[in-house]
């Protein structure tokens, strides 16, 4: 089988700790990480492109680079003369890890800027992916034209999955965050939430209140990821299902943990059309991505 997915959002630049005052530099961010792990896992078949804004300068071009060395297509991808990425460094203090971000002048924040563009790109592909993220950054009026797209899209009979990825520093307020959000879950087939962010921020009291919660909005497909507790799933009405994780023997880094099963579930799903299969494959690859540092692993140790 073949088909194309896109994947809609902003890949940043990261500075992580690399000893003796060193930083290293790489490049990640939720949706591109997600269609890292769709790479990698799909079938050599299947086309993967990114959708987002960059700028004419150096850092965007390598960036370009890493992306088209990973296989990841970058032909949807707006380039901006004078702009540049967004940039985030990794702190590391007695194993705790915070952040810092410089991306409010992001090239990424344009990215739903050319309605044509967007319509274009969209037009083209057989599934879109997005996330809460992706909204966040978006002007208001940006944010409106990409949910009418992806409407547009559901109701032409693509797949469109979305990750809420709930980040409240990226969020105005926390009314028009819950909003967007929903609006978000509307436009989509398929959800694939973290149960800890959703009680937190809608309240739910269980992973069956998320459940119906999104089914409430129109959404026919969801897959409750539960860390350690693994995740359940409600498709197209049918009973729902769990599939436990994968057990880790020693958790080194959690970073990508959510992106990577959002990554291997939909090139699974795809390419086989179980629900509950994808679901057990996507926590093994989850598993291998927390047993190793940094957000992007390599297919050698991926699949090692
Ligand atoms: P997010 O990173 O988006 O918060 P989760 O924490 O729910 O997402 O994790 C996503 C998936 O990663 C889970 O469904 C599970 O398969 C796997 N996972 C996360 N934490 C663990 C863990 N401690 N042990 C085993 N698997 C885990």
């Amino acid at each position: 089988m073949s088909g194309h997915l896109l994947s809609i959002g902003e890949c940043m630049v990261e500075l992580s700790q690399a000893g003796d005052g060193l930083l290293r530099k790489g490049f990640a961010g939720d949706t591109f990480n997600t269609a890292w792990y769709a790479r990698l896992c799909a079938a050599p078949g299947w086309q993967v492109d990114y959708l987002t804004a960059l700028g004419d300068d150096q850092t965007s071009q390598d960036m370009l680079g890493f992306m088209a060395h990973a296989g990841i297509g970058t032909d949807a991808i707006r380039r901006l003369p004078g702009r540049m990425p967004g940039l985030y460094m990794i702190h590391l203090k007695d194993g705790e890890r915070s952040f810092s971000y410089w991306r409010e002048t992001a090239a990424a924040r344009q990215l739903a800027a050319d309605g044509d563009h967007l319509r274009r790109e969209l037009e083209s592909a057989d599934l879109l992916y997005f996330s809460g993220i992706t909204l966040a950054i978006l002007p208001d009026a940006d944010a409106e034209t990409l949910l009418s797209e992806l409407r547009r899209a559901k109701a032409a009979g693509k797949r469109v999955a979305f990750d809420p990825n709930i980040r409240p520093r990226l969020w105005k307020d926390r009314e028009r965050m819950l909003s967007v959000i929903s609006e978000g879950a509307r436009a989509s087939t398929l959800v694939l939430p973290s149960f800890d962010d959703e009680a937190q921020h809608f309240g739910d009291a269980s992973v069956a209140a998320t459940l119906d919660r999104y089914t409430g909005l129109g959404v026919a497909d969801i897959v409750v990821k539960d860390g350690p507790n693994g995740a359940t799933l409600r498709f197209a009405g049918r009973e729902d299902m769990h599939v436990p994780a994968t057990m880790v023997e020693r958790i080194v880094d959690t970073t990508s943990a959510g992106d990577s099963f959002n990554g291997a579930f939909l090139a699974h799903y795809l390419e086989h059309g179980d629900p509950a299969a994808a679901a057990a494959f996507a926590a093994g690859i989850a598993a291998r991505v927390i047993g190793e540092h940094g957000a992007l692993i390599p297919r050698e140790k991926l699949f090692a």
